[in-house]
């Protein structure tokens, strides 16, 4: 893998000026670090809440279209109906891209893609989200209805509530090697900070490139503004990648590792799960401590735990957990439970 695609831009358009200072300041440093970048903005917003910014519509294509002749660089915006499609391709947007929500509907990527076949302007790429469920099997038949209307296909992982679902990735990953995947680190988070740690995994699992949100000043962002970092932060986020490539020409590693890292990041996400369902049973076993001592009920109750222990067995025989094992986790956290309940 030699050469990362990397689309870059606001969450939103969401003027004329926002959207050509933003791209020129991307311009800067896509010519510093010698690496070139896809433009992104949406300019229909799939929001959760229509009290918020619903984009700039229509209007906004001309300013994408400023930005390729100003800057040289592609642009890429998302699209959600036929309409949408052909107004972003007849005002000559390079790449589409299908977001979240849209991919959680296939009645709505199948019209998509028929409108793709029907049009006689076509993309460089159409780009689909994964669902905002983790359904990999979605994401894949999406995939195929996309593939049906003879444009290229390209995958961006987003992960699910602010969550990577690297398990769900890995699956598509593996049932479908040669289409690329890109990550979206900025909508996996929703947090700037996370936005450079998480592109670690660009490198480490052999993905294709990221897809993240930059703005010229992410505070006064009118959508998604805690995760969006300004082109400096991306430019340092990106120098070390591109300094290895312009080097050894190869993402690292090139040794073989990514198989062993996709199933580290699948591991890490079910740690991560734990200690989140451990931190949630610790604050409801709090509850109920102070349920009892209020009513001088004492914090262990033999019959109570026999009933949880019965159920833990037959549990973990289903799962081919052993079930030694199982008990003695459970009495460590049951031990503790109770500690917090005292
Ligand atoms: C976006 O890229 O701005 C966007 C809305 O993403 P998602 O569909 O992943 O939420
Ligand atoms: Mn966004």
């Amino acid at each position: 893998m030699t050469n990362p695609i990397y689309i870059v831009g606001p969450c939103s358009a969401e003027s004329r000026e926002q959207v050509l200072r933003t791209a020129k300041e991307l311009a800067a440093v896509s010519r510093a670090l010698g690496v070139p970048f896809i433009f992104r903005a949406g300019v229909w917003k799939a929001r959760t809440s229509p009290r918020t910014y619903q984009g700039a519509g229509e209007e906004a294509l001309a300013w994408l279209s400023e930005v390729k002749q100003q800057f040289g660089m592609d642009v890429a915006t998302e699209v959600a109906t036929p309409e949408h499609v052909e107004a972003a391709l007849k005002a000559g947007i390079d790449y589409l891209w299908i977001g979240a929500r849209s991919s959680a509907n296939p009645i709505a990527v199948e019209a998509i893609s028929r409108q793709l076949s029907a049009i006689s302007y076509k993309p460089k790429a159409v780009l689909i989200k994964n669902p905002v469920n983790a359904d990999a099997g979605l994401w894949l038949g999406n995939i195929e209805r996309l593939e049906k209307t003879g444009v290229k296909v390209m995958s961006i992982h987003r992960g699910c509530n602010h969550q990577p679902c690297w398990k769900m990735a890995h699956e598509v990953r593996l049932a479908r090697p040669d289409i690329p995947m890109l990550l979206d680190p900025s909508h996996m988070s929703g947090d700037a900070a996370q936005v450079p740690v998480l592109m670690s995994k660009v490198e480490e699992l052999g993905l294709d490139g990221a897809m993240i949100e930059v703005h010229c000043c992410p505070k006064e962002a009118l959508s998604d503004n805690a995760q969006q970092i300004t082109p400096t932060c991306l430019r340092d986020t990106l120098d070390p990648i591109a300094c290895r490539l312009r080097v050894v020409s190869v993402f690292y590693p090139s040794d073989g590792s990514e198989e062993l890292n996709w199933l580290r990041a699948e591991i890490d996400e079910l740690d991560e799960r734990l200690w989140d369902t451990i931190a949630a049973r610790m604050d409801v076993s709090k509850r109920i401590g102070e349920w009892k001592k209020a009513h001088g009920v004492a914090p262990l109750q033999p019959e109570r735990y026999q009933e949880i222990v019965e159920r833990i067995k037959s549990k973990v025989e289903s799962h081919n957990v052993e079930t030694d094992f199982a008990l003695r986790l459970f009495d460590l956290i049951h031990e503790q439970s109770l500690k917090e309940q005292e």
